[in-house]
């Protein structure tokens, strides 16, 4: 008997943890992209009707209904498919980046509180340097072409390369088209916010993950519908449904932030580039420091490359130098050397701001018992528990455990035998307090200042010179212009140099660089002093000589030979379990059942760093493979011919940037 309604069959990714797409059925034939709801189980789902066959053998539900959502672009589902392959993660896990059903409701009755003002281009830019005319010209050119190209910009702290590429997405906005500007701290970004609004006379669209539900669902409609043009963002930006994508802009392109480390694990950077080549668009990486990765990549002809060597309006880079700790130690129970705080005395005598940078929150990263000599650990961690003394806690800073600080010693029972060892940065606002007791001192860390309002006040009382020391870590090493800051001071230049990271040296010179280009901004030069114990060490010799690019070449020659990346590829899989036996039998097979092609190596199994982390016992084992190697075919055939039990949790990290 003829069914009374002929329907046609319909592939349906979900954004949920599974790889294929689900088959269902409709009355009239829908087109890829479009947003339907679904049946999965006892649920209702929303999905997206994916590109491919679907399954002609299997029985199949009804769509329930069609919603009223542009559909996703063609080059997005590429994009999706794409980095579910690199990554091999789920595709539905990746999906559901691009898609949260909570994104999907009807358009907000109060949608005009969320206006998209039109960027204006035609607002005046600045009169530019002839070097940076020359970057900009090149730039637009690409925009222009509508092609795929990728541009490495590396340009010396202060130079301008915000301006140079804010003019890149001019030319962007004056053919009509959308840009993407990705930043790896983007809710602090607030003096980026400014210069935006300053050159384009509107603010941009924001993505990230703390905007209010609604005001994600109004952004995702409107970059759908085009209606907003710039979307500044971090990196779950690439996933948003662009209309005419014309530009993507990377700024500090070697941080480590854009690397996504759980869940679908990427790199917003390398994915930057892929989504540029889908979108047929000019991909621009920014950085004062670039990564080994880029500048090989630049070297090799595969990027162009746009420098720009000077500061802007003449402004010099600052002066390094090293203060030796052995030669100069700072007073007992004190962190900063006599040096360190006769510099800070004479900059703020004259007027000018100092710095003194820490990349370490809390009081003291470790607190033991004088008498037995105890420490205190995370009961869920391989990791101390840090001391927050303006909470009267001790945290842990991988899983959050919080607990007040012990009465006894836990171990011996001595009482009030705590002692903190080593500085964070509260511990140094108070020797701050007690060496200069007129300083108006603010301390930038992230439990401190949190979000894009404190961030601002804290870049006011700065600028309007209510504070004269800023004590920070890491967030105040990047992006901030402040031209009466003239002196930065580097607590513990040797921090992060341990641990045998691949890229520990590179990380290190790449932080404290920036940290170093906070300095002298404006017409009064700057200086910056690093306190170590090691001042012979490459990494302190490159800041000294401010030669990044021979540090570059060190790097390059210790990674070639063994053929570490970028000369060589990885893939780690990090084994876990609740289990500690479950865990370790579970990566010895995975090391029985490993690939042994020619030009791989497999190194491990071997407890993780972080060989308890959140209460699961962490294995780890690392793929090495020349740069022909086809990873990720490798990767998924040794998954597919291990047994993994179920309580057992593999996770796949290609081209891995953290190996705890
Ligand atoms: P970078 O991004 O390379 O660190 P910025 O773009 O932040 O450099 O520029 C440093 C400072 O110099 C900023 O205050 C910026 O507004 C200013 N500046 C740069 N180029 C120009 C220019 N051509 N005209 C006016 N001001 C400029
Ligand atoms: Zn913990």
């Amino acid at each position: 008997m003829d069914s009374p309604n002929p329907t046609t069959r319909l592939s349906v990714l979900l954004p949920y943890p599974f790889d294929a797409a689900f088959t269902y059925e409709a009355a009239l034939a829908v087109p890829p992209g479009t947003l339907v709801r679904v049946p999965l189980g006892k649920r209702m789902v929303v999905g997206a009707v994916w590109d491919e066959a679907p399954d002609e053998s299997v029985k199949t539900k009804p769509v329930a209904e069609i919603l009223d959502f542009p559909p996703l672009p063609a080059q997005l589902m590429q994009f999706i498919d794409w980095v579910a392959n690199y990554t091999l993660a789920r595709r539905g896990d990746v999906l559901a980046l691009a898609l949260k059903e909570s994104l999907l409701g009807t358009p907000s009755a109060r949608a005009k509180k969320f206006a998209f003002p039109a960027a204006d281009p035609a607002l005046p830019a600045p009169e530019l340097s002839a070097p940076q005319a020359s970057a900009v010209a090149a730039l637009q050119e690409d925009v222009r072409a509508q092609k795929f190209a990728v541009t490495l910009l590396d340009g010396v702290t202060g130079s301008g390369k915000t301006e140079v590429y804010l003019e890149a997405v001019a030319q962007a906005l004056r053919q009509g088209g959308q840009a993407l500007v990705l930043l790896p701290e983007i809710a602090l970004s607030v003096q980026f916010f400014q210069r935006f609004e300053r050159r384009f006379g509107a603010p941009p669209a924001v993505w990230h993950s703390d905007l209010t539900p609604a005001l994600r669902r109004e952004t995702l409609r409107a970059v759908a519908a085009h209606k907003a043009q710039v979307v500044v963002g971090a990196r779950s930006a690439l996933f948003l449904p662009f209309a005419d994508l014309r530009l993507i802009v990377v700024d500090e392109e070697h941080e480590s932030a854009f690397k996504q480390e759980d869940g679908v694990m990427y790199h917003a950077r390398d994915m930057a580039v892929l989504r540029a080549r889908l979108a047929a668009a000019p991909c621009v990486l920014v950085s004062a420091t670039p990564s080994l990765e880029s500048v090989e990549n630049a070297a090799s002809g595969r990027y162009k490359k746009l420098d720009l060597p000077t500061r802007h309006g003449g402004a010099s880079l600052p002066t390094v130098k090293a203060i030796d700790l052995r030669a100069h130690p700072p007073e007992r129970g004190r962190f900063l050397s006599p040096v360190l705080v006769a510099a800070l005395n004479e900059t703020m005598a004259r007027g000018e701001q100092g710095m003194l940078f820490l990349n370490r929150r809390g009081y003291a990263p470790l607190t033991l018992c004088r008498q037995c000599g105890h420490r205190l650990a995370c009961p869920h961690c391989t990791a101390w528990l840090v001391e927050h003394r303006s909470h009267s806690r001790l945290i842990c800073h991988h899983c959050g455990h919080s607990t007040g600080v012990p009465p006894k010693c836990p171990a011996c029972e001595a009482e009030a035998s705590f002692v903190p060892i080593g500085p964070g940065v509260e511990r140094i606002a108070e020797e701050v307090a007690q060496s200069f007791p007129t300083a108006r001192t603010l301390v930038m860390a992230s439990d401190m200042i949190q979000g894009p309002k404190q961030a601002a006040a804290a870049a006011e009382a700065i600028s309007e010179r209510t504070v004269n020391l800023i004590i920070g870590t890491q967030m105040v090493a990047k992006g901030w212009h402040f031209p009466h800051l003239t002196l930065v001071g580097v607590v513990d230049a040797d921090l992060g140099l341990g641990g045998g990271d691949l890229r520990a040296g590179e990380r290190t010179v790449q932080m404290l660089h920036q940290v170093a280009g906070r300095a002298g901004r404006a017409e009064a030069p700057g200086t910056v002093l690093l306190q170590s114990f090691a001042p012979e060490h490459p990494v302190i010799a490159a800041l000294l000589s401010g030669d990044l690019p021979e540090f570059l070449a060190q790097e390059a020659a210790q990674r070639r030979p063994g053929h570490w990346p970028p000369y060589g590829r990885l893939a780690a899989l990090i084994v876990s379990a609740t289990d500690e036996k479950l865990a370790d039998a579970t990566a010895r097979a995975l090391a029985r059942s490993a690939p042994r092609e020619p030009g791989t190596e497999i190194l491990g199994p071997a407890p993780a760093p972080f060989a308890l982390l959140r209460g699961r016992f962490r294995r780890r084992l690392l793929l090495k493979a020349a740069r022909h190697v086809p990873v990720q075919k490798l990767m998924r055939d040794w998954l597919a011919r291990t047994d993994i039990p179920k309580n057992v949790r593999v996770d796949v990290d290609i081209d891995p940037v953290s190996f705890m």
